[in-house]
């Protein structure tokens, strides 16, 4: 019987050690509790690691998302521009508020927001009468979207935009952090990303005044008063003490664990980018990317398989692979909603998801776990 292989995951968890410390002081000082003295640092910690003012701990990202758009005004009908390549979280918090998705194609250089792409789409809710409250720009991947374009067309029409950094802790545009650029930045540190909390997530700003709106709302929205007093809608949305210890370990090795992932990238790129129809998601001359995932691109007419073809292949392995985000435009939740693409009748996030394949690109990834993953997808192509 042929014992099975231990299974090697796409973004698992990566501990540094220091974590350890963090939440036994938590437990020492009996601050379990949401809130506290980790979640204060951790906060600080951030706020300076990406150059931004402040903070907000959350229980999500998707939280911090939902924050900012309440924060912009965004409410029943109000139309929100949102990149069409990303992870649902981007856009439910638009549907939380009663708003309007409208999506965005990618542009190939570096795989989000389409600047032309908008700009069709602004022009197009002009002859509407019906600018969007807000725009969500995802940096996919761990790579900076395009943002100096992007915020010049938004600041002509004089729409805030929010920047979904969720993937892209870590990572530059233009020689500053992502997460900076928009007027809110969100993070995860959902368990697959590259630092984590086992679950959290960070809205930041220079905008200290809205932040602390956004702490008011997430903490069940009470007026200061001696007894519970509440005079607007809230959320129990914060993070807790012991997960913001688990943060501040995690931050710690940030620029350890994007160099590793970067080298995760380059042994790929190394070991299959000379097969004929493999390619690799690019790097834009404008930034430095965290290189969350490595995303492959297979040309199904070169190569005799297809990147689900490879994805059983490689789970027949016991290696977790998937695919590129389903673009929202394609999502039966979304049917309907208007989608503006990067040139006329050529949707570049539709080829993105049919070719593209994300590979195990954890920072903990062993040089042998990397050479199994390599040579069962040189068995597949053939090469
Ligand atoms: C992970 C992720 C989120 C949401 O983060 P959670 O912490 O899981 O809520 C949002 N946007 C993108 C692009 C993500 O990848």
């Amino acid at each position: 019987m042929k014992a099975e292989k231990p299974r090697i995951y796409l973004s698992p968890p990566h501990l540094s050690g220091y974590e350890e410390e963090y939440i036994k002081q938590a437990f020492r000082d009996n601050w379990i509790a949401p809130l506290g003295p980790h979640v204060d640092a951790f906060e600080r910690e951030l706020a300076e690691y990406v150059g931004v003012k402040g903070a907000v701990a959350l229980s999500s990202g998707t939280a911090g998302i939902h924050l900012a758009l309440r924060l912009l005004g965004v409410g029943k009908g109000d139309v929100v521009f949102c990149s069409t390549l990303t992870f649902i979280a981007s856009v439910n918090p638009v549907l939380y508020q009663g708003g309007v998705p409208v999506f965005i194609d990618s542009e190939p250089a570096s795989w989000n927001m389409s600047p032309s792409a908008l700009r069709k789409a602004f022009k197009w809710a002009e002859r509407k009468g019906r600018l969007p409250k807000a725009v969500v720009a995802v940096d996919l991947y761990g790579q900076s979207a395009d943002m100096e374009p992007i915020l010049q067309i938004c600041r002509e029409y004089g729409v805030p935009v929010v920047e979904d950094a969720a993937e892209a802790l870590g990572a530059t545009y233009k020689g500053k952090k992502c997460g900076s650029l928009g007027d809110f930045g969100v993070f995860s540190f959902n368990g697959n990303k590259i630092i984590t909390t086992s679950g959290g997530g960070m809205l930041v700003s220079d905008d200290v005044k809205a932040l602390e709106k956004a702490r008011f709302w997430a903490t069940q929205a009470r007026d200061r008063a001696v007894w519970y007093q509440h005079s607007e809608m809230g959320y129990n949305y914060r993070m807790s003490n012991v997960l913001a210890g688990i943060g501040r370990g995690q931050l710690r090795v940030i620029e350890e664990r994007v160099a590793r992932r970067r080298e995760v990238f380059l042994r790929y790129q190394q070991a299959l980018g000379d097969i004929e129809g493999i390619g690799f998601m690019p790097e834009a001359s404008f930034g430095r990317s965290n290189r969350w995932l490595t995303v492959m691109t297979v040309d199904e007419e070169k190569l005799s398989a297809s990147p689900l073809d490879l994805i059983n292949a490689l789970e027949g392995e016991n290696i977790e692979s998937r695919p590129v985000w389903k673009p929202m435009h394609l999502q039966p939740l979304f049917a309907g909603c208007e989608y503006f693409t990067h040139e006329d009748g050529v949707s570049i996030s539709d080829g993105l998801f049919k070719k593209g394949l994300c590979l195990p690109s954890g920072s903990s990834l062993a040089e042998e776990e990397q050479e199994r993953v390599i040579g069962v997808i040189r068995k597949v192509l053939g090469g």
